[in-house]
């Protein structure tokens, strides 16, 4: 595990909550992998791969890529040698389905997640947010296609993950080091 701390997370919050930033930060901190299935379909779009150009004009659309593709994607990464001593999955899952094949793919390698981080951040400042920085694929019509699918497909997790006793709700509408503490607490409180 290279002296790492032995944590399966899953990260969720709608675009722009900043989820792939705090991702990145705790798993430096953490010295476990970020896992972000958004980079691994640019990467594989920008490689040109055959999956990159099966993906391409969904995901430039801001709908989601097939359930089953991206299980096959993240079923891949997790059975990696980077991911067996722990890892924080940012972008998946986003549908119930997701969330019944990533339960699947932990069960079978005898693992559970130990929390999921819900980012939230007030909608008008998503917008703002949305608007100040776009990505090249970031058109308005896309960026609320996006949240519409979010609101549609992924928050309904929410509900299910707190059910499940596993749901940390942290406020993301502050600094980038004052969520990243918030996150912290709430696994200290937690543990
Ligand atoms: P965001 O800008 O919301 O953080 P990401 O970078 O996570 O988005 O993902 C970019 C795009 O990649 C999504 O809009 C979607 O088309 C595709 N994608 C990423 N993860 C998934 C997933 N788990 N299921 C379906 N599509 C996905």
């Amino acid at each position: 595990m290279a002296g790492g701390v032995d944590l399966r997370i899953v990260m969720l919050g709608p675009p722009g909550s900043g989820k792939g930033t705090q991702a990145a930060l705790l798993a430096e901190k953490w010295g476990i992998p970020a896992i972000s299935t958004g980079e691994m379909l640019r990467g594989a779009v920008a490689d040109g791969t055959e999956l990159g150009r099966r993906v391409e004009a969904i995901m430039a659309s801001g709908k989601l890529v097939d359930d089953t593709t991206m299980g096959e994607v993240v079923a891949d990464r997790l059975a990696s040698g980077e991911a067996q001593g722990g890892f924080i999955l940012d972008g998946y899952p986003r549908t119930r389905e997701q969330v019944a094949t990533l339960e699947r793919i932990l069960k079978e390698a005898s693992v559970d997640l130990d929390a999921v981080l819900a980012i939230e951040v007030p909608k008008e400042v998503l917008t703002e947010r949305a608007l100040a920085r776009r990505r090249d694929d970031d058109r308005e019509d896309v960026i609320r296609a996006r949240f519409q699918v979010y609101q549609e497909k992924t928050a309904p997790l929410l509900d299910y993950y707190e059910q499940r006793d596993l749901l940390l709700r942290i406020d993301g509408h502050q600094s980038v080091e004052e969520v990243t503490a918030a996150v912290l607490e709430a696994m200290a409180v937690e543990a």
